[in-house]
């Protein structure tokens, strides 16, 4: 599974580092810039690292390279729910105290854990990274369900009770964050933070900063499909970011263009999912209210200058109606002052009436700041 998933994201990485980069060194300017392309498939995050950059100075985009590895690394230690490492109280330290005691952690959890907040209470409860014990449930009759389905058998999907039990022991009314001593702890045994849904935007922001502050001509981060670009590129054109194809997973859907340092992310049903007993499709992003996954969309991308926005609000509208969703972005504009632009991938018969694009199988719905910015593939 791990090599089947790891192989995939290799080949959407060089599919988008094709759309946004290598293209573009075909028709690089006069000055002679240099490319520089390096990954790492055991960075973190269960995920392949991916960076371009173009510049002048070769070892000094290697040096960039290897403090953005260590950074991904190190943001992986911090934010695992599935092991600890030494000298530092992790999320899986935290977890594994709750009802004990606080837990003395690093800084960097405690401001994402805060940014987990702000994002939970401007979606409504939409973003919940303490459903940790409801993902949990899911997450291993997924796994269990992938095994079986690659033996050719449908799988079981929790009970209705299964799921109530799990659900009670979540809230942030049971998460106490004490900055002054910087402490986080979980006041009720059995409750549990999962930040995936954060975690990798979160880390590729912190990157895409740090090589701002770097002798960078331009360049691409991509955190396991979590894109940051840096800079605009030399020929002053935008960025083009390819969406995939949720039928395949992997072939391009539509391309979006994009100015300067910004992110694109994408949340897709077509990621990680079981054939349930019932032939439904069961993904790994779960709706708080109904305590299943959402069935509104097979994908959401955000395009906004903050990589750990894009993330949460890729899976926070995944599991929202568009016009609850728009409502969320409205939310964090205000919240922000940052742009955000939103598009969503459906089938037909799913579309509440809203103005969009037909394309292959599927209905388009995007946000009205980048109607003039979107190709597709199909018409
Ligand atoms: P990926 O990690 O595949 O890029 P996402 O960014 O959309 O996809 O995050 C999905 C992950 O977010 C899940 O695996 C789970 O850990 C977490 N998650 C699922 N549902 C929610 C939710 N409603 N609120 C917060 N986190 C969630
Ligand atoms: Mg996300």
């Amino acid at each position: 599974m791990r090599n089947r998933k790891i192989l995939i994201t290799l080949l959407c990485a060089a599919f988008l580092t094709g759309c946004a980069a290598e293209q573009e060194a075909e028709k690089a300017p006069e000055q002679e810039l240099e490319k520089y392309t390096n990954l790492s498939a055991d960075a973190g995050f269960d995920t392949v690292y991916q960076q371009t950059e173009f510049g002048y100075d070769h070892d000094l985009m290697a040096e960039h390279y290897t403090k953005a590895v260590s950074m991904f690394s190190s943001f992986n230690d911090l934010f695992d729910i599935y092991n600890e490492y030494e000298g530092i109280g992790n999320l899986m330290t935290i977890n594994a105290n709750a009802g004990i005691a606080p837990v003395e952690t690093d800084q960097r959890i405690i401001d994402m854990l805060k940014e987990a907040k702000m994002f939970y209470e401007i979606s409504g409860g939409a973003f919940d990274i303490t459903i940790g014990s409801l993902l949990h449930v899911w997450h291993e009759y997924r796994d269990r369900g992938i095994a079986l389905n690659q033996q050719g058998t449908k799988a079981p999907i929790p009970s209705d009770e299964e799921l109530k039990e799990a659900a009670e022991k979540c809230g942030w009314d049971k998460v106490v964050i004490d900055e002054e001593n910087k402490t986080v702890f979980i006041t009720e045994k059995g409750v549990s933070l999962d930040v995936g849904g954060i975690a990798k935007g979160y880390a590729a922001e912190a990157i895409g900063q740090f090589m701002e502050t770097q002798d960078v001509v331009y360049a691409t981060i991509n955190a396991g499909r979590n894109i940051r670009t840096v800079h605009s590129k030399a020929d002053g054109k935008p960025w083009s970011i390819g969406i995939t194809d949720p039928s395949d997973g992997n072939s391009l859907y539509c391309a979006v263009e994009m100015d300067g340092s910004g992110s694109f992310v994408t949340s897709g049903d077509y990621e990680r999912y079981y054939i349930g007993e019932d032939g439904g499709i069961y993904h790994h992003i779960i709706d708080p209210k109904t305590l299943k996954p959402a069935d509104y969309y097979h994908s959401v991308s955000i395009i906004t200058p903050d990589s750990g926005a894009a993330d949460c609000l890729s899976t926070t509208l995944f599991t929202l109606s568009i016009e609850d969703g728009k409502k969320v972005l409205e939310a964090y504009e205000k919240e922000t002052g940052n742009p955000v632009n939103a598009v969503w991938i459906m089938d037909p018969q799913k579309t509440q009436n809203e103005e969009g694009k037909l394309s292959g199988e599927y209905f388009c719905v995007y946000t009205d700041g980048i109607k003039d910015r979107i190709t597709f593939v199909r018409n």
